[in-house]
């Protein structure tokens, strides 16, 4: 099979995460997730071979503004700021930001009550630039790695963590059950969606193949074994 008639035959570069479960997360030399195994579906659909390139999500924007990767794939956030430089697939993940307290926390409801308080996040994460907005805490920390930040909050060396919902929901389910908790609604709504340079020429094939992955039940089926349905 030849694909070369497409322009197609090149292997992509796709940058992942390595630390951002359960989407993207490197364990034991294997790249594992959500958004592995979506892509992986998306790629065959759209007739890409590709290669992953995993690494911490500082880094991501910055493989891709240099062309060591073509694509991220990263449970990255669709944003304004995020446009004016790169482009995005169709979303393909609704989501929104939430918070955590240590789990004998009983001051903190909502965000109303961050006054003084200080707040632990992921560096460079759309967290980090609402939790910033916010305004009220006396402190908005930021760590490369997100456990760094929830190790910070079960430990009681912040007040509060805001970062991804699912992601917060498997640590407070898993590592930080009966540390941690997560109080109130969601604080926000966004959506994860592939992101390319500007210049590029797959996000219309990419578009194509999400399309057909829901349509078909793959997306179904990784959902509900990534998420339980
Ligand atoms: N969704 C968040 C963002 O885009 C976090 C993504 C991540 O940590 N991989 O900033």
């Amino acid at each position: 099979l030849t694909l070369s008639a497409c322009g197609r035959d090149q292997t992509v570069k796709v940058g992942i995460e390595n630390n951002f479960r359960p989407f993207t997360y490197t364990e034991n030399g294997e790249n594992k997730g959500f958004e592995v195994e979506l892509w992986d579906a998306i790629a065959k659909k759209a007739g890409m071979k590709y290669e992953l390139v995993p690494m911490g999500q500082g880094e991501l924007s910055q493989a891709l503004q240099s062309g060591k990767v073509d694509l991220v794939v990263a449970g990255m956030t669709v944003n304004k700021a995020r446009k004016d430089n790169l482009a995005f697939s169709d979303p393909y993940f609704q989501t929104g930001l939430v918070m955590l307290t240590a789990q004998d926390n009983t001051d903190i409801g909502g965000k109303d009550d961050l006054k003084g308080k200080t707040v632990a996040t992921k560096l460079g994460s759309t967290a980090y630039t609402y939790a910033g907005g916010l305004g009220t805490p006396k402190e908005v920390v930021g760590y490369p790695d997100i456990d760094e930040a929830y190790a910070a909050l079960a430990s009681k060396r912040v007040d509060c963590v805001i970062f991804d919902e699912r992601n917060a929901r498997e640590y407070v389910q898993g590592r930080g059950q009966d540390k941690v908790k997560i109080v109130g609604e969601p604080l926000n709504k966004e959506s994860y969606a592939i992101a390319a340079p500007k210049k590029n020429k797959h996000i219309g094939p990419i578009n194509g193949a999400i399309e057909q992955v829901v349509k078909n039940g793959t997306y179904e089926t990784l959902y509900a074994k990534w998420f339980g349905g």
